[in-house]
């Protein structure tokens, strides 16, 4: 028998972030583990599938980003035979994960950091298999084979599943959220900080479709067969956001005035995008964006001061 179901992480707000629960001959991997508070999600779909938390085999990562991670600790307590399988420059951050939680804290204070994420404690080293580029592993009838994916993040790999013929694509593959779907497909790229990469993020877009999977399977949020449509909407946000990145690097620009104008230009350009892909803009649907495209223009703004020689 071969399963694959979505599970709805409940992040911030219904349908915002995903992991996904594969089942192949009677091994078990969950593909992103969300916060430390979608756990009981993720346990209660391993429940409804009727399978037993022995049998999960594999926890996987995309990367540490904590919707994505945050919730690997607790989730290999509650799985007694489960191995973490990450990027080999996320795995030190996953064994010891005080740097992570650290500059997490910084960035969103303490009491938030502690009503999203809660606690993230060391995972075991023994319990943790680093995947070069290209390795693979067995999940029951299938293969799963690691691609690493820089431009969101540089210790980013997506999973390309042989049974089902579905590649999980962490960040990689852009923000398809269900919300802002109501028309055609509306899907575009997460540019956030602080590693973003513009060239390197379209090679990795190429990298998914060179794969032709039947479909994506996408953190933010779910699965997709129009696998060509998103990737050349994805595709052209990002030559704009390189080119964004690259005139700004050239100016003699502060990083929050750089900023500020960034935010300005994508909100400009998602207006422009959203009335190509036949959608009718509400005020929740820029409500669901704006955290993003702030994200975004932060992300490409530390890329532009970057670029700058020194
Ligand atoms: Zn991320």
């Amino acid at each position: 028998m071969s399963r694959l179901a979505t599970i709805d992480c409940d992040y911030v707000m219904p349908r915002l972030a995903a992991a996904f629960l594969r089942e192949s001959k009677g091994e078990v991997a969950f593909i992103e583990t969300n916060t430390t508070y979608a756990v009981p999600h993720l346990m209660e779909a391993l429940h409804k599938e009727a399978l037993d938390p022995k049998s999960v085999k594999y926890v996987i990562v995309t990367h540490v980003h904590l919707d994505h991670a945050g919730g690997a600790s607790a989730l290999m307590k509650l799985c007694p035979n489960a191995t973490l399988l990450a990027h080999p420059r996320a795995a030190r951050h996953l064994i010891d994960p005080s740097k992570l939680v650290a500059s997490a804290r910084q960035v969103y204070g303490v009491e938030v950091f502690d009503k999203l994420y809660g606690d993230i404690e060391p995972i075991d080293e023994k319990r943790v298999q680093q995947l070069d580029d290209g390795a693979t592993v067995t999940l029951g009838a299938s293969t799963l084979s690691f691609l690493h994916t820089r431009g969101h993040a540089n210790h980013h790999f997506v999973v390309h599943d042989s049974e089902e013929n579905v590649t999980f694509t962490g960040d990689t593959f852009g923000l398809v959220y269900p919300a802002l779907q109501r028309a055609k497909r509306f899907a575009y790229p997460s540019t956030s900080p602080t590693d973003f990469d513009g060239e390197a993020a379209i090679a990795s877009v190429k990298r998914v479709m060179d794969l032709k999977p039947r479909a994506v399977g996408l953190t933010h949020f779910g699965l997709f067969e129009e696998v060509t449509d998103i990737g050349a909407q994805l595709i052209r946000w990002l030559e704009l956001s390189t080119k964004m990145v690259a005139d700004a690097a050239k100016s003699g620009d502060e990083q929050g005035t750089i900023e500020q104008r960034f935010k300005w230009e994508l909100d400009k350009e998602f207006e422009k995008a959203a009335v190509a892909a036949g959608l009718t803009v509400s005020d929740d649907d820029r409500q669901l964006m704006r955290f993003d495209l702030e994200l975004n223009a932060q992300g490409l703004a530390v890329a532009a001061v970057r670029q700058r020689p020194r």
